[in-house]
Order: structure tokens, then C-alpha cells, then sequence
């Protein structure tokens, strides 16, 4: 807990146990209970957790973040064929996506190593993230980002919030080489999804959607894959409450990728023997990305929940979104896979028309204007004259 490590000395992923000791102390009803209690720790729809967290530490960077809406829309189960569907929104985090609750762990944990700098290679959102908590915290924030492929909303919070962004000329997979490289040999501390922590954080989208259930597993989790911290960080999740007793039986997961975008996929298909990285390319520029570092943990995540990964094209991913958008509820492109793979795993039969699933949405639809005004947003906007005659045409 007090050293700087990414990597095991075999070279794979450090993953955090939590002694049986912890496990015995924790009751599910005190998560219950702070839901109703004022002070922020306690409302953070990560920290209420925090026995199964980061355990020992008291000094939190929390906004706080979490406690995320959980929706069910007529049209979203329309659209997908599934009485039983639910929508939990990330998007509603402080800075507009899930990077949040792994954020705050990992820059509450850089604090408590007196770590002065704090970097991290990004599609945008984790960028954004880390910004605004180095900002609470009071530490220097250097994002490494794949120069002209990030979305407007994001590439301004990291500005606007004091970040040092660096454009690197190159892709995402790239930037992520890179920031590796820096971390070693420069001493800053860097809060990618393979430092430890931020899947410990990201464990609290699946506890908190299970509380919302009133703690009853649903059948399913539905969500995007990228860089597949999330998928691990499920996993975990789903492990961790099953072994508790806090649910009676483990949901599966799938995880959806974009088509352009699919090393996870293709290495399902053949049965994990593998994985060959590819050159992403999507709309969803959240889940661009071709080489995913956290595979090993999300091949566990798929394996010991028995889980599925699929993959949705461009065309389906934009027709999810605007279904999501004109619900209401909105989000950016890379979360409509979501919605895009329960629909998929409908037709297909592997969800039942009687099965409970929780679509996650990761982030807000804020974050990515363009693509709304690119694919649909236009066939709504009107330039009239300023006469009540020219208006009266569209009332
Ligand atoms: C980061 C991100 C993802 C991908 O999550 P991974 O954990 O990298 O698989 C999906 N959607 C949004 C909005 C994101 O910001």
C-alpha cells in the first residue's frame, strides 16, 4: 500500500486483495443506512463503501461522486424488446462519466503517497476526470491525449480545469506507451485503469445499481469496452458481493465493443487463446482503442461470470443514441453501446424477454455535441424570420 508499483514481478497487473478480515467487519445494511446521512463521504456512491475500498485511509479527495441516476424508460424497453430494462447514468458523475469513482480513489491514494504529479494517457473522460480531482487536491495534473481525436467537451474540461494536455501525434495506444514510459522514468504517478486503484473505485458502479435493486441481482450487466477497466472492475465487483452474501447468485456480464474497435471481441471468439491488437477506429471515441491494457482481469471478469463479449458497428451505436437522447436521458456515443448490445442480445436470444439487465451509460451527452450535430441534430434546427407568420408554421 506505501510503494509506487504498477506490475508484478511476473509483468502482469497488481490486483488489490482485501483481507478476510475486512470482508468479516462489513455489514450491507451500513451502505444502506449512509445513504440517508449528510456528510459527503457517506452520500459518494463510492466512499459509502469504502471498508471494501481503500480501507485505512481517511483523508478522501471526494467531490463527492457517485449516487448516479437508474432509469426505466418505456421507449428504451420498446426499442430493445425488455420489459425489465434499467439504465444507470454515469454521466451524472461530477465531471460527466464513471472515470470518476476510480478517480477518486487513485488521486485520494496518490495523496496519501505524497505524490507531487499526476498523469495519465486518455480518450478524453479520464483526462477530464484527473483534472478536476488534482485540481480538489491540489496537485499537478499532465494528460497524455491522441492530438485531434478527442472529443470537444472533454478536451476543454482538461483545459478549463488546469490540466497540462499534451496532443501526442499519434493514437490513443500510443499515448498510452508513453505515459508508461513516464511514469518509470520520471517519477510522476500515473491513474490509468491499470493502476490498481481506479478498479477499485469502478466496483461501485455495480454496488450501487445493486443497491437501487434493493440488492436483488438482476440477470445481466450490459456495458462499452475499451481499454476494459470497467469489465474488470465488474468482475471484481461481482465476485467481491457474491462471496459477501450481499447477492444470492453472480449476473453475467457482456461487454460491447465497437466494431472498428474490437481486440476483445476477436479474442472471445477464439475462446481467449489470444490477443491481437488492432488500429481502432470509431465514432465512439471513448472505446477507440486497439491494444487494451487490462485484458487479463477482463478475461477473468468474462470467465467467472460467464459472460459474453459482442461488438456493434457505427450505424447501430448512433441509432442507440438517438433513441437514448430522445428518451430524455442522453449520453455520449461510446455508452450507447450499451443499449446497442441489449438490443443485439434480444434478437439473438440470449437475453429472455423475462431476464432484469442494467445497461450502463458511461458518460454524458454533453461531453461529444459533434456527433449530435453531425448524425441528427440538425434535421431539428430551423432558421426562420422573425415574424409570428414564419413561426407558426412549426407550433
Ligand atoms: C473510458 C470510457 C469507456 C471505456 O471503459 P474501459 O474501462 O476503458 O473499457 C466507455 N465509455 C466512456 C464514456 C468512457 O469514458
Amino acid at each position: 500500500m506505501d510503494q509506487v508499483r504498477y506490475k508484478c514481478d511476473c509483468g502482469g497487473l497488481i490486483e488489490i486483495i482485501h483481507s478476510p478480515q475486512t470482508w468479516q467487519k462489513i455489514k450491507r445494511a451500513k451502505f444502506d443506512e449512509r445513504k440517508t446521512s449528510r456528510r459527503p463521504e457517506d452520500i459518494s456512491g463510492v466512499w459509502r463503501f469504502r471498508e471494501a475500498i481503500l480501507p485505512g485511509v481517511n483523508d478522501w479527495v471526494c467531490h463527492p461522486e457517485g449516487r448516479t441516476g437508474f432509469y426505466k424508460r418505456k421507449k428504451l424497453s420498446d426499442y430493445a424488446e425488455l420489459e425489465n430494462l434499467y439504465c444507470k447514468h454515469e454521466g451524472e458523475n461530477p465531471t460527466g462519466s464513471f472515470k470518476d469513482r476510480g478517480m477518486t480513489v487513485a488521486i485520494t491514494q496518490a495523496k496519501a503517497l505524497g505524490m507531487q504529479t499526476v498523469a495519465c494517457a486518455s480518450t478524453g473522460n479520464t483526462s477530464a476526470s484527473l483534472a478536476s480531482y488534482a485540481a480538489h487536491a491540489g496537485l499537478k495534473a499532465v494528460v497524455f491525449l491522441p492530438d485531434g481525436k478527442v472529443a470537444s467537451g472533454k478536451l476543454a474540461q482538461a483545459l478549463g480545469y488546469g490540466a497540462t494536455c499534451l496532443a501526442i501525434k499519434g493514437d490513443f495506444d500510443a499515448a498510452m506507451n508513453l505515459v508508461q514510459k513516464a511514469a518509470s522514468e520520471v517519477g510522476v504517478y500515473m491513474v490509468n485503469s491499470l493502476n490498481p486503484f481506479r478498479p477499485e473505485g469502478q466496483k461501485t458502479i455495480i454496488w450501487e445499481a445493486l443497491q437501487d435493486l434493493n440488492w436483488q441481482a438482476p440477470d445481466w450487466f450490459v456495458f462499452p469496452g475499451g481499454n476494459l477497466g470497467n469489465t474488470s472492475a465488474f468482475g471484481k465487483a461481482l465476485r467481491e458481493a457474491h462471496a459477501a452474501g450481499w447477492i444470492d447468485r453472480l449476473p453475467r456480464l457482456a461487454t460491447v465493443q465497437a466494431a472498428g474497435a474490437n481486440p476483445f471481441y476477436n479474442s472471445f471468439r477464439n475462446k481467449f487463446q489470444s490477443l491481437e491488437p488492432v488500429t481502432a477506429e470509431t465514432i465512439a471515441t471513448a472505446i477507440r482503442i486497439g491494444n487494451p491494457v487490462n485484458f487479463s482481469k477482463a478475461r477473468h471478469a468474462i470467465t467467472s461470470t460467464n459472460g459474453l463479449v459482442i461488438q456493434v458497428d457505427d450505424a447501430e451505436i448512433i441509432e442507440a443514441k438517438k433513441q437514448i437522447d430522445m428518451s430524455g436521458i442522453g449520453c455520449e456515443p461510446a455508452s450507447a453501446c450499451s443499449l446497442a448490445g441489449v438490443k443485439q442480445l434480444r434478437s439473438s436470444g440470449e437475453i429472455k424477454e423475462s431476464d432484469t439487465v442494467v445497461a450502463i451509460l458511461t458518460g454524458h451527452m454533453l461531453k461529444d455535441p459533434d456527433c449530435i450535430m453531425q448524425n441528427y441534430g440538425e434535421e431539428n434546427l430551423h432558421v426562420v424570420d422573425a415574424t409570428l407568420e414564419a413561426v407558426a408554421k412549426y407550433l
